[in-house]
């Protein structure tokens, strides 16, 4: 059974995932750790459970999300997973840190490995689905845990909102298709966990969420 840990990183308050389950295998999902301190809580929430991390996992190269994938990496030797259109994200991750008033950031790799839409990824005896959900930003993907009843939405679909369109790559009528497509298609009870904010269902928000009328 996979379980779910967040912590919120950066100026931006990120969420953070580290994904586990009772063999101990984690995967750490958009590591937003943008200092030293920051570094230090992830690293001792995974060491102190005596996780063992597979990869890291981007839901998209928005700096906020992926500020943090280098000190991972090095720590823990591991490669980093992320759809392809992401790539130009990630190259300009630490131009948009300037823009968005951050602290410098450092450059950040390309990601090591590709994922698809529908790509299952194992995580211990447990399974993440790839669900490809671009609008936000070109190649972004929600991550879904069919058995656990559970998603990772990044920043395309928050509780009451969704992600904003006007940067680079984004596109307000392909984010709304890919949540009326694939996001609310989901089963109603869903958990959804975005990038930012608290938790909310599938079924919450489609009833409720103003931008996104069904
Ligand atoms: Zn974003
Ligand atoms: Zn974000």
């Amino acid at each position: 059974m996979l379980q779910l840990e967040s912590l919120v990183f950066n100026p931006f308050s990120e969420n953070t995932f580290i994904i586990h389950d009772e063999t101990k295998e984690c995967v750490i999902v958009d590591p937003g750790c943008s200092n030293a301190a920051e570094e230090d809580r992830l690293f001792g929430y995974i060491d102190s459970h005596q996780l063992k991390p597979l990869m890291v996992i981007n839901t998209h190269g928005h700096v906020d999300h992926v500020v943090g994938n280098n000190a991972v990496k090095r720590r823990y030797g591991i490669m980093v997973a992320a759809h392809p259109d992401m790539h130009n994200d990630f190259i300009q991750a630490k131009r948009q840190a300037v823009w968005l008033g951050m602290q410098p950031v450092g450059d950040i790799d390309l990601p090591d490995v590709d994922l698809q839409d529908d790509q299952e990824i194992k995580v211990g005896n447990g399974m993440l689905e790839v669900i490809c959900t671009p609008g936000h930003a070109q190649g972004s993907i929600s991550l879904y845990a069919r058995a656990e009843g559970w998603v990772l939405t990044g920043d395309a679909l928050f509780c009451r909102s969704i992600g904003r369109t006007d940067l680079p790559g984004g596109d307000f009528s392909t984010l709304r298709e890919s949540i009326r497509t694939r996001l609310f298609t989901l089963p109603d009870e869903t958990e959804v966990f975005p990038g930012h904010g608290e938790s909310t269902t599938i079924g919450e928000e489609k009833n409720f969420n103003p931008f996104v009328a069904v």
